[in-house]
């Protein structure tokens, strides 16, 4: 079927009003972005229950790019005609279902407009009958090869038989922001993902121990998240220098807590920067039982040095969905490449599943780590990675 108009439906969206209003000037804002190539190819109309794509130019206009943007939930590619008597609707039907493939098909109408004196049962029949006179399509109402949707509506008719998922969600920036914990890993860039489609602006902490980590690794997070710039056109990634408070908890620890101090310590930067930043929630890969640092009750006695509240897309997701989602991103090539990171390099034996929190007390009152992690914050490091062309 021929289209020159994309209607775009929206994907959760709880909020009325100017909430309502924001989330679809958000929306046209990332749309836009998006089809920054097409520019005068297209225009928008934003409504309050959809948002139109009249496409100007088709040979130059692709849709592809909406399949990313987040706050979409579909789209469908309409036919779009200043058409108010149902003969010509029925005739347009005939001249479009005729250019699909297929041996079954459907109706399916919708009549928004009230003022339409057919209701949506009659406009199907109708259609329907015109149909099968004039084709050799048989009608089959449960699994149709074609189902032919059309939309009644004040300003005309909109007719499409494709619907394209898009990936839901919520726009980027419209549901607050959070600070997340990036390693080079598989995990932590997909939970990125999942927070930049919930519309939540991510601001990236990244804990580097040079030498035993090796710089290929600030590459390897730069190339991940340009990977998630089509998410959000701006990424700040600050990076901490980890080396002293590191080597300070080897020497300091008893044997299997080296990895929960390290990341009771990773929490408390955490909460630092976000505090700086005035950022309200901390966010991470952490997926629950993967490794020892990751059960419940190592998660309970890591968490408990912050008020914060800690999202963790990842929390129950096995490992081979985190991986398809790695690839459907394009980050899992990335994320593979091998580098050291501050949590291997380090030999550590039998690291603790249940951490007591006596036992980390009792080691951090060995050694006061407070000018140490204040001096990690002041020489954090900004690295800005973003698609924006500022020439
Ligand atoms: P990933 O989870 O990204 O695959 P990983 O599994 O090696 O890496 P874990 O040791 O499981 O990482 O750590 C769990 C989470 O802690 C990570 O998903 C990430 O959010 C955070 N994290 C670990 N190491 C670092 C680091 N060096 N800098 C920032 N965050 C980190
Ligand atoms: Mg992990």
């Amino acid at each position: 079927m021929d289209y020159n108009t994309i209607i775009i439906r929206f994907g959760e969206m709880s909020t009325k009003g100017k909430n309502r209003k924001d989330f679809i000037n958000l929306l046209a804002r990332n749309i836009k972005k998006n089809l920054l190539g097409y520019n005068d190819t297209y225009s928008l109309i934003l409504r309050h229950d959809h948002i139109y794509i009249e496409i100007l130019k088709k040979d130059e206009f692709d849709y592809s790019p909406l399949k990313e943007v987040a706050g979409i939930g579909s789209f469908s590619l309409a036919y779009k005609a200043d058409l108010f008597e149902l003969d010509d609707i029925k005739n347009l039907a005939l001249e479009e279902i005729k250019k699909e493939n297929g041996k079954t098909f459907k109706v399916h109408a919708r009549r928004i407009d009230k003022s339409f004196p057919y209701i949506s049962d009659e406009i199907n029949r109708e259609i329907a009958s015109v149909i099968l006179k004039n084709t050799d399509l048989k009608v089959d109402v449960h699994n149709p090869d074609i189902l032919l949707s059309l939309e009644i509506k004040p300003d005309g008719i909109y007719m499409f038989t494709e619907t394209i998922k898009g990936i839901g969600g919520y726009p980027s920036g419209s549901t607050g922001r959070a600070l997340m914990m990036l390693s080079g890993g598989i995990d932590s860039p997909v939970a990125t993902y999942l927070l930049m489609k919930r519309g939540i602006e991510v601001t990236c902490i990244h804990f580097a121990a040079p030498p035993y980590t090796n710089a290929g690794v600030i590459i390897k997070l730069e190339d991940l998240l340009s990977k998630l710039n089509i998410y959000q056109d701006k990424i700040n990634l600050f990076i901490i220098p980890f080396t002293k408070i590191q080597e300070k908890i080897y020497e300091i620890s008893t044997e299997g807590y080296p990895i929960t101090i390290m990341r009771r310590m990773m929490y408390r930067l955490s909460e630092m920067l976000a505090n700086k930043l005035h950022i309200k929630a901390i966010a991470n890969g952490e997926s629950i039982g993967q490794v020892a640092s990751q059960t419940i009750e190592s998660m309970y006695v890591i968490n408990s040095v912050t008020n914060f509240p800690i999202i963790r897309p990842l929390a129950t997701y096995d490992k081979l969905d985190i991986i398809n989602i790695s690839k459907k991103i394009d980050c899992y090539d990335i994320s593979i490449r091998p580098y050291e990171d501050c949590c291997t390099i380090f030999t550590n034996k039998n690291p603790k599943t249940k951490p007591k929190m006596k036992e980390c007390e009792i080691i951090e009152n060995k050694f006061d780590f407070t000018p140490l992690l204040n001096e990690a914050i002041e020489n954090v490091e900004l690295k800005v990675i973003t698609n924006i062309n500022n020439n």
